[in-house]
């Protein structure tokens, strides 16, 4: 694979010199061997950068006050240069943090572009000024207009898909955004820069400024942001929405997640596997929304246990550049360490490794994994409390359905969830109870017209879909008296 080398940071139209000389060096995460590198933002970068994006809104034919339909031609153009650029993409993201390629080549290649295509759609039938009837006569347009500059930051472990499920709503909306990517992600995020260029965005509506935890605190801070969009870490996305608070800043934070996965009595996962994978152990478990806390009847447990165990043993380990490969390394040593560490606490606690548990050295020298279900976990133990962030199932048993709720709801957190059954309204309606922004019934796989968000720790706001939209809007209202 061509390596990647600095070109400066993109932000005000252009490849702009950065303040430091600084660099960030990325590493394949099976292999070791260096990926490239990339020119490190630093705080003293984000004041032009926003100052950038800024200018490209106010000009008097800013991208604020184009049309709708005009915003959603250059969506569409984006998301055809960013087809063109897929496999690339798909390839550098693959290597940065151990997503197999196939899943790759599906979501972080595809998913961008899809959704860059469904908020072009939504903004061309849209109505962004109706008319509303007043109770005392009278009517008002009831106007929705951008929110303004938008400070993006987002995680490593679905890098693409991640900043486009921020930058499509914003720019649909007619917003402009300095996205801050992770440090362990910093490369793809060159390629969006080319297909701004390619897709003729007016100069500066977009900035990016790959960079660490510094950098996305100066943007938060930064008085000429309008609106923060956080994906990341409880912890991080806390302290993003405390410091919004005093500065009355509008903020969404999307979060972690410890959710669960409930199996009812009549599930017959022969059938179902494909789709147990992708909620629960997609891209090696690093994923948000991975409900990885299995809930199983007593009735079935030994049976169900084994059966998990058997199909989690089974699955494909290894480089994942290699199509074949299910699970790949984890995006660093760090992760790698911690998630081994909390096995290690989960078996401490009273937990069963039933398969796996260990590091992957055979694998390959990165930082691997072994695909592991630890059962016998206690719903208040470390394991079904923290979020673990890797290729891990736990697996509690309950006796009755009121009983896998009251499991399913008891952490702070609630992103997703899913439950499993051949009953589909029984599995709808135990949905219902689940405490979470998002729950699939036999599955859940994301989609640009359906909303996601967190509740409780896991988060405020919702993306994609109409409600991803309304978030980089403000509403004024112009009265027309009556008469
Ligand atoms: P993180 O919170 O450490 O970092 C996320 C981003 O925030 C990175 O770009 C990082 O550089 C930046 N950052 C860190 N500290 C900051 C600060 N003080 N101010 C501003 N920016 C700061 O999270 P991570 O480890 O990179 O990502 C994993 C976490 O993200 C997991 O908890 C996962 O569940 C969560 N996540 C949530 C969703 C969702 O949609 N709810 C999606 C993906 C990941």
């Amino acid at each position: 694979m061509e390596t990647l080398e600095p070109r400066g940071l993109y932000y005000a139209g252009g490849w702009q010199r950065p303040a430091t000389d600084a660099t960030i060096v990325t590493r394949n995460a099976a292999t070791l061997e260096t990926v490239g590198s990339t020119s490190a933002a630093t705080p003293e970068d984000v004041d032009a950068a926003v100052r950038g994006v800024r200018r490209a809104l106010d000009e008097p034919d800013g991208w604020s006050s184009w049309s709708a339909a005009d915003r959603a031609d250059r969506l569409e153009a984006l998301a055809d240069a960013l087809a063109t650029r897929g496999p690339r993409i798909a390839q550098v993201v693959s290597a940065q943090n151990g997503m197999p390629i196939q899943l790759a080549a599906q979501l972080e290649a595809g998913m961008p572009a899809a959704t860059l295509r469904y908020y072009a759609d939504f903004i061309r039938e849209k109505d962004f000024a109706p008319l509303r009837a007043g109770r005392h006569g009278g009517t008002a347009q009831v106007r929705e207009e951008p929110v303004g500059v938008v400070a993006g930051i987002v995680p490593w472990n679905f890098p693409q898909t991640l900043a486009f499920t921020k930058l499509a709503p914003a720019l649909a909306a007619g917003c402009g955004i300095v996205l801050k990517p992770s440090p362990e992600t910093a490369l793809d995020s060159l390629l969006v820069a080319d297909a701004l260029e390619e897709a003729g965005f007016p100069a500066g509506v977009v900035g990016i400024l790959p960079g660490g935890a510094e950098v996305g605190a100066a943007l938060v801070a930064h008085p000429g942001v309008d609106k923060v969009s956080f994906t990341g870490s409880t912890e991080v996305g806390r302290s993003i929405a405390e410091q919004c608070g005093r500065l009355l800043r509008p903020a969404s934070t999307e979060l972690g997640g410890k959710s669960a996965a409930v199996l009812l009595e009549d599930v017959d996962l022969t059938k179902r596997w494909g789709d147990l994978f992708g909620a629960a152990l997609l891209n090696n478990g690093q994923t948000c929304y991975a409900t990885t806390r299995l809930l199983v009847p007593r009735s079935r447990y030994e049976e169900l246990v084994g059966s998990v165990a058997a199909f989690v043993g089974s699955l494909v380990v290894g480089d994942p550049s290699d199509p074949t490969v299910q699970v790949g390394p984890l995006v660093s040593e760090r992760q790698r360490d911690r998630v081994i560490s909390l096995i290690a606490t989960g078996v401490a606690e009273g937990g069963r490794v039933v398969v796996g548990g260990g590091p992957g050295e055979r694998f390959g020298p990165g930082w691997f994994v072994e695909p592991t279900v630890v059962a016998d976990v206690d719903t208040t133990s470390t394991l079904a409390q923290t979020e673990i962030f890797g290729p891990v199932l736990t697996i509690t048993p309950y006796d009755d359905v009121a009983e896998a709720v009251s499991l399913a709801n008891a952490t702070p957190f609630g992103l997703c969830g899913t439950v499993w059954t051949e009953d589909l309204a029984l599995g709808a309606r135990v949905a219902g109870r689940l405490h979470a922004g998002a729950v699939g019934v036999n599955g859940y796989v994301p989609d640009p017209a359906f909303s996601f968000g967190g509740w409780k720790a896991s988060g405020l706001g919702r993306e994609l879909g109409p409600e991803g939209l309304a978030g980089y809007l403000r509403v004024q209202t112009v009265h027309l008296a009556a008469g």
